[in-house]
C-alpha cells in the first residue's frame, strides 16, 4: 500500500537543550561601542532536514558554524534576516521592541526564498530564552541595547539551480549604542543627533516592481555596497535610494517628511508599501505615533499633548514622493524636515539632500529638530515592548 510520509518536527521550544559557555567574555566598554562588532556569550541554532523537520534547538556558546562549500545560500543567496532590539525596563526586566513583527517579516521572507516554513511564535519563544540568558548584556544606559540577529539560511549541499529544502536558523546578540554620532558643534544642539546627508542615486537601483525589496532578503543589501562605498568616498553618509525619480528608501532606513499644510496642519509622509519598501517596524510605530498624537489633540480641549512643542495635527500619508516635489517644497520653505527610520538608528534626520552634482540643504541642519527627537525618545520608550523572560506570552 501506500508508504506514509514520516511526521515533520516543528520547531519546539519544548526540546531546547541550553549548554551555557564556560568562558564569558567581559563586558565591552559602551563608549567606544560600535554596530555590530561584538557578539554576546551564546547562540540560538536549530537546523531544517527534509526527512526528520526542524531539529531539536540548541543555545550555545557563541562560535563558528560549518557549512558545505555547495550550500545553497553560499551559491545562491538563499539569506535572510531580521533586526530587532531589546532593552531593560526600568525594574530590570528585559523588553524585546514589538519583536511578533519582526517574526512575522521572516516568516515572510522565508516564503519568498521558498525556504522551508518555521512557526515564528516558536521563534518568538526561543529568542526569549537566548535574551534571558544573555540578560547582563543589554545595557541600561539610554541609547543602548541589545540588537538580535535571527538568520535564516539555505543549507542544500547541491549545485543544482534550485530552492533549498533545507535550512538553519541561528540568532546572534550584539551590544549596541547609538548609531551615528550624536552632535558636537555643527550648529546642532549639544546631544542632538548629527544629521545625515544623503547622495540621491537613481542609476543604481535598490528594488523595483516584482522584485524583492519588500522583504529583508541578504541579496537586498549586498549590490548597495559598491554605490555605497563611492557616496562615502565623496563625503555622503547615506544613499537615498530612487527609482527614477520616486524616492524609496535612505540607506536601510525608511524615509519619512513633515510638510506644512495651508491650514496650519502637518503632513506625515512616507512612500506607501508597494512591494519595493521593506515594511519597517519602526516606520509602522512612527505612524502609529503620529495618529495617536493627532487623535489626542482631537480629543483632548487642554491639547495637552505635543510632540517637542509641535501641536499641530499630523496628517500620516502614504503617499508616493518623487525628489523633484520634495525639492520644490523645500524651496517653498513647506518642508520642515526629512528622517530616515530603522531599527539600527532608530531616527536620523537628514541634513543636506545631493543630488546630480547640486545640492539641496533641508531645515534641520539649520533649525533645531522638532518632531525627530521627540519621536526618537518616544519610539525607543520600552512600554511598548514585550517581556522576554519567561512566562509572558506576546499578544
Ligand atoms: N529599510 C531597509 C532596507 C532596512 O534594512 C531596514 C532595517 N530593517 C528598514 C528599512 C527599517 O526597518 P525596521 O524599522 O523594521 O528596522
Amino acid at each position: 500500500g501506500a508508504q506514509l510520509a514520516p511526521k515533520l518536527q516543528e520547531l519546539d521550544p519544548s526540546k531546547l537543550k541550553i549548554t551555557l559557555s564556560e568562558h564569558l567574555q567581559p563586558l565591552p566598554e559602551l563608549s567606544t561601542l560600535q554596530f555590530g562588532e561584538k557578539h554576546s556569550d551564546h547562540i540560538l541554532v536549530a537546523s531544517f532536514d527534509p526527512k526528520t523537520g526542524w531539529s531539536d534547538p540548541e543555545i550555545r556558546p557563541y562560535g563558528k558554524i560549518e557549512l558545505d562549500p555547495m550550500s545553497s545560500a553560499l551559491q545562491y543567496g538563499t539569506n535572510c534576516f531580521e533586526g530587532m532590539k531589546a532593552y531593560l525596563s526600568p525594574t530590570g526586566t528585559p523588553l524585546l521592541f514589538r519583536p511578533q513583527r519582526n517574526m512575522a517579516r521572516l516568516a515572510s521572507s522565508v516564503h519568498r526564498l521558498a525556504l522551508p516554513p518555521f512557526s515564528p511564535f516558536a521563534l518568538l519563544t526561543l529568542i526569549k530564552k537566548l535574551v534571558v540568558i544573555e540578560k547582563r548584556w543589554i545595557p541600561s544606559e539610554s541609547g543602548y541595547s541589545l540588537y538580535v540577529r535571527p538568520t535564516v539560511i539555505g543549507t542544500r549541499n547541491h549545485l543544482g539551480v534550485k530552492e533549498s529544502d533545507s535550512a538553519l536558523i541561528y540568532v546572534m546578540c550584539s551590544p549596541t549604542g547609538p548609531y551615528f554620532p550624536l552632535a558636537r558643534g555643527l550648529g546642532v544642539p549639544e546631544g542632538y543627533i548629527k544629521p545625515v546627508n544623503l547622495l540621491a542615486v537613481s542609476s543604481h537601483v535598490r528594488a523595483w516592481p516584482g522584485g524583492t525589496g519588500g522583504h529583508k532578503l541578504a541579496v537586498n543589501y549586498s549590490p548597495g555596497f559598491l554605490p555605497m562605498t563611492h557616496a562615502m568616498k565623496q563625503g555622503w553618509d547615506q544613499i537615498l535610494w530612487l527609482r527614477g525619480d520616486t524616492v524609496m528608501e535612505v540607506g536601510a532606513m525608511n524615509f519619512f517628511i513633515c510638510v506644512t499644510r495651508d491650514d496650519g496642519d502637518i503632513d506625515l509622509i512616507t512612500p506607501p508599501l508597494d512591494g519595493t519598501i521593506l515594511p519597517g517596524v519602526t516606520r509602522a510605530s512612527i505612524m502609529e505615533i503620529a495618529r495617536a498624537h493627532s487623535a489626542s489633540l482631537s480629543t483632548s480641549s487642554t491639547s495637552g499633548a505635543t510632540l517637542n512643542g509641535v501641536a499641530s495635527r499630523l496628517h500620516v500619508s502614504e503617499t508616493e514622493l518623487s525628489l523633484s516635489t520634495l525639492i520644490q517644497w523645500s524651496r517653498q520653505g513647506k518642508l520642515i524636515e526629512a528622517f530616515g527610520v530603522g531599527t539600527a538608528a532608530i531616527l536620523a534626520p537628514v541634513g543636506i539632500i545631493g543630488f546630480e552634482g547640486a545640492e539641496s540643504e533641508l531645515p534641520s541642519t539649520s533649525a533645531e529638530p522638532t518632531l525627530t527627537e521627540e519621536t526618537t525618545s518616544t519610539a525607543t520608550n520600552t512600554t511598548n515592548g514585550t517581556h522576554a523572560s519567561g512566562g509572558i506570552d506576546p499578544p
